[in-house]
């Protein structure tokens, strides 16, 4: 996503360990019209999946996830990360590592909100290791649902968090792939033509 990039280019700083801050639009202060962008480029290539819900996790999934959401017509959730008062038989729960924390944490959904029937599109602001991803598809399945796709706003591909989904069986597509970050520079890969699993 060209418009992406460009904002990436201009705005982005590259942090030791190879982390990018990107709070001057998505991380921190929002851009809202380029997150309805991001939205509906999700909207549009997860267009034939019948997705019933969108899963992110707090707090710099919300923004992109719920742009995806209102142009899909249908409801967002996001995983919390701080324990709830609510019963905890009330919750699924799953442990997450935190890439940019470098700690676990306990992020939980209300079993109300998410069933079998559902098809839940997963969204997050980053790829990295894809703990994260992993983590929220592992929520949906203990609901039984499906995991219709993952969008990603910004990919690392020098990472191996999308290899992981990918032979998983998860359907994978970013916004913008970043091939290095390496002497403080961002350099951009191109998406990937094969988007499906090997065991396909
Ligand atoms: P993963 O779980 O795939 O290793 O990392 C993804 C998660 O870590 C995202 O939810 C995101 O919050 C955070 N993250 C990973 N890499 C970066 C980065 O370079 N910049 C920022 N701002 N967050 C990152």
């Amino acid at each position: 996503m060209k418009q992406l990039e460009q904002k990436i280019l201009e705005e982005g700083i590259v942090l030791n360990g190879n982390v990018l801050k990107v709070d001057s639009f998505l991380n921190h202060q929002v851009d809202p019209q380029l997150m309805l962008s991001i939205g509906q480029a999700f909207a549009s290539f997860f267009e034939a999946e019948a997705i019933t819900k969108v899963l992110t996790l707090e707090s710099s999934g919300i923004a992109p996830a719920v742009m995806a959401a209102l142009t899909m017509n249908v409801p967002l959730l996001f995983a919390r990360k701080r324990k709830s008062l609510t019963l905890k038989d009330d919750l699924y729960t799953e442990k997450i590592y935190s890439f940019t924390k470098q700690e676990e944490s306990e992020v939980t959904v209300s079993r109300k909100f998410m069933s079998a029937e559902d098809r839940v599109l997963i969204i997050d602001d980053f790829l990295a290791n894809g703990d994260a991803a992993l983590g929220l598809s592992r929520i949906v399945e203990q609901a039984g649902g499906t995991v219709a796709g993952i969008g990603i706003v910004i990919e690392k591909a020098f990472q191996p968090g999308r290899e992981k989904l990918i032979e998983l069986g998860y359907s994978v597509h970013s916004l913008a792939r970043v091939a290095s970050l390496a002497d403080g520079k961002v350099t951009f890969a191109a998406e990937p033509v094969a988007q499906t699993s090997s065991k396909d």
